[in-house]
C-alpha cells in the first residue's frame, strides 16, 4: 500500500530522530529525484542547490550507477571484507590511481565520512606512535567520538559531555572575510604568515614528537567553503613535513570534481600522507566512505596488522555504485565541465556582493561555493553571530524553498553547490532565483 504525501510527513514526524535537530518539527515529504531536481507529495519542484548535504554530486538517479548497483545486486549483495570481490578490488585502484599511485597504495573502506576520519586517526596514531591529533576550530569532520572531538564547529560539544577525550587539540584556521582581511595579495599573505605563525607555535608548545597528524578539510566545506589565503595551505604541509607530523586531508565534502579536480588538496602544492572521503565517491547512491593511504603507511601495515575493520568495510553493493560513480567523473570530464561552470557561478555570485547590501563576501571554486551574509557590510556584521540563532538565515533558506530552490548553510553562510552535471541553462536560472531572494533579504534584514 502506497501511503500518501501527509502519512509520510506523519511517519518521519512521530517516529525517526531527526538529526542536528529538536524532535517532532514539520518534514517535506518528498516523492521522487532526477537530475538537479526534487519533487514532494503536492509536485512541488526544487532545485537542489546543495547536491543534498554536498553528496548528490552526479544528480539523482544516475543511470549509469543505479544500472551497476542492480547488477552487483543481482550477483552479489555481500561477502566480509577479507574476501576479493571485484568491484572492491577495482575501486581501490581507481582511488590511488586518482590521488597518484606514486605517492598512494592502499584504501580501507568505510561507510561513511564520520567513519573514515575515526580510522586515519586511528592509522596517524598507531603508525607514528604519537597521540596527539591537532585540528581546525573552524571545521566539521563527523559525529563518531573521534570524528566529533576532531570536529572544531560547536557540533561536538554534545560529545564533550562528561569530557573531551585527550589529545584532540584545536587551532584556528583562517576565514580571510570574517577576520577582517581582504581578498588583495598583500592581506592574503599577512593572513597566511600570521595563521602559519601561530601554528607553528602551537606545535612548539604542545611538542612536535607527541603530535600524530594534522587533520584537515582540504577546503572546509560545511563551515562556510572557506578558501584558504594563497600559500596556507603548502604552509601547513610544510610544517607537518619539518616536524614528522602527518597531514590528514579530510575529502569527505570536497572530494570527487566538487572543486574542478577529483580531490580538491589537487589545488594546492602538497601531498598528504591520508586522505579521507565519502559522499561524493558513490554521487550518494550508496554509503561509502575510506582512507586512502600513503606508500610509507601502507607498507608499514605488510609487517603490522591494521587495527581497523568493519563488517561493511568495502561492501559490494557500495563498491559497485563507487566503480560507476568515479568512472562516470572521468569518462565524463565532469572536473572539465565544473571548471566551465565556475566561469558562470564565480562572477554571478561576486556580482551579488556588489548588488545586495547582505552579501559580504562570495566564494566560489569549481561548484563548491558559498555567501557570507552580513546585516551591515561596513562592519561586517554578520546576519547570525557565531553559534546563536535569531531566525534569519532559517528564513532565507525558507524564501529561496519557497521559490524552489534548496540549499543549506551554516552560521550566516549560504552554500551554493549544485550537482555537478548541472546545465549553464539550469545554473543561470537558479541563480536568477537567489538573486530575488537575496533582494528579499537586503529589505528585510540589512541595515
Ligand atoms: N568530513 C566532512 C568534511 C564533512 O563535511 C562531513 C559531513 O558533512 C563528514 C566528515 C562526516 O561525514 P558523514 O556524515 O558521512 O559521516
Amino acid at each position: 500500500m502506497t501511503l500518501t504525501g501527509e502519512e509520510v510527513a506523519h511517519l518521519h514526524e512521530q517516529y525517526v530522530l531527526q538529526p542536528w535537530a529538536k524532535q517532532g518539527a514539520p518534514a517535506t515529504p518528498i516523492k521522487r529525484a532526477e537530475g538537479i531536481y526534487f519533487w514532494d507529495y503536492d509536485g512541488n519542484r526544487y532545485a537542489d542547490m546543495s547536491s543534498q548535504m554536498v553528496c548528490s554530486n552526479l544528480g539523482h538517479q544516475n543511470k549509469v550507477v543505479v544500472e551497476a548497483i542492480k547488477r552487483q545486486a543481482d550477483e552479489l549483495c555481500y561477502i566480509a571484507p577479507s574476501f576479493a570481490v571485484e568491484p572492491r578490488g577495482k575501486l581501490a585502484k581507481l582511488l590511488v590511481d586518482i590521488a597518484g599511485a606514486d605517492h598512494f597504495q592502499r584504501v580501507f573502506f568505510t561507510l561513511g565520512g564520520s567513519d573514515s576520519n575515526e580510522n586515519a586517526i586511528e592509522i596517524a596514531r598507531f603508525y607514528t606512535g604519537r597521540p596527539k591529533i591537532l585540528s581546525c576550530y573552524r571545521s566539521y569532520h563527523g559525529s563518531t567520538l573521534g570524528s566529533a572531538f576532531a570536529s572544531g564547529d560547536w557540533r561536538r560539544f554534545a560529545y564533550e559531555v562528561g569530557g573531551a577525550a585527550p589529545s584532540f587539540i584545536h587551532f584556528l584556521n583562517p576565514s580571510v572575510y570574517e577576520d577582517g582581511f581582504d581578498r588583495t595579495e598583500e592581506d592574503e599573505a599577512r593572513c597566511t604568515r600570521q595563521y602559519l605563525r601561530q601554528l607553528e607555535e602551537q606545535i612548539r608548545y604542545e611538542g612536535p614528537e607527541t603530535i600524530a597528524a594534522v587533520l584537515m578539510e582540504s577546503i572546509v566545506g560545511a563551515n562556510g567553503v572557506l578558501i584558504p589565503p594563497k600559500g596556507y595551505m603548502e604552509g601547513v604541509a610544510k610544517l607537518c613535513r619539518d616536524n614528522g607530523i602527518l597531514l590528514i586531508c579530510d575529502e569527505v565534502m570536497a572530494g570527487f570534481a566538487r572543486s574542478g579536480k577529483m580531490f580538491t588538496w589537487q589545488n594546492f602544492d602538497l601531498v598528504p600522507d591520508l586522505i579521507t572521503f565519502a559522499k561524493g565517491v558513490t554521487g550518494a547512491t550508496v554509503p561509502l566512505g575510506g582512507v586512502i593511504a600513503s606508500k610509507e603507511i601502507s607498507a608499514f601495515f605488510e609487517n603490522h596488522p591494521l587495527p581497523c575493520g568493519l563488517t561493511y568495510s568495502g561492501h559490494p553493493l557500495a563498491c559497485a555504485a563507487g566503480v560507476a560513480a568515479t568512472q562516470y567523473y572521468l569518462d565524463n570530464d565532469i572536473c572539465g565541465h565544473v571548471k566551465q561552470l565556475e566561469g558562470v557561478l564565480k562572477p554571478a555570485l561576486e556580482e551579488f556582493v556588489q548588488r545586495h547590501a547582505c552579501v559580504g563576501e562570495a566564494r566560489c571554486i569549481g561548484l563548491f561555493a558559498a555567501l557570507t551574509l552580513v546585516t551591515d557590510k561596513s562592519t561586517r556584521e554578520l546576519m547570525a553571530p557565531y553559534h546563536t540563532s535569531n531566525g534569519r538565515m532559517p528564513a532565507i533558506f525558507a524564501e529561496l524553498k519557497r521559490r524552489g530552490f534548496y540549499t543549506f548553510g551554516r552560521e550566516s553562510n549560504l552554500n551554493v553547490c549544485p550537482p555537478l552535471i548541472i546545465t549553464e541553462d539550469e545554473l543561470r536560472e537558479q541563480l536568477a532565483t537567489l538573486d530575488d531572494v537575496l533582494a528579499w533579504a537586503d529589505r528585510k534584514f540589512c541595515n
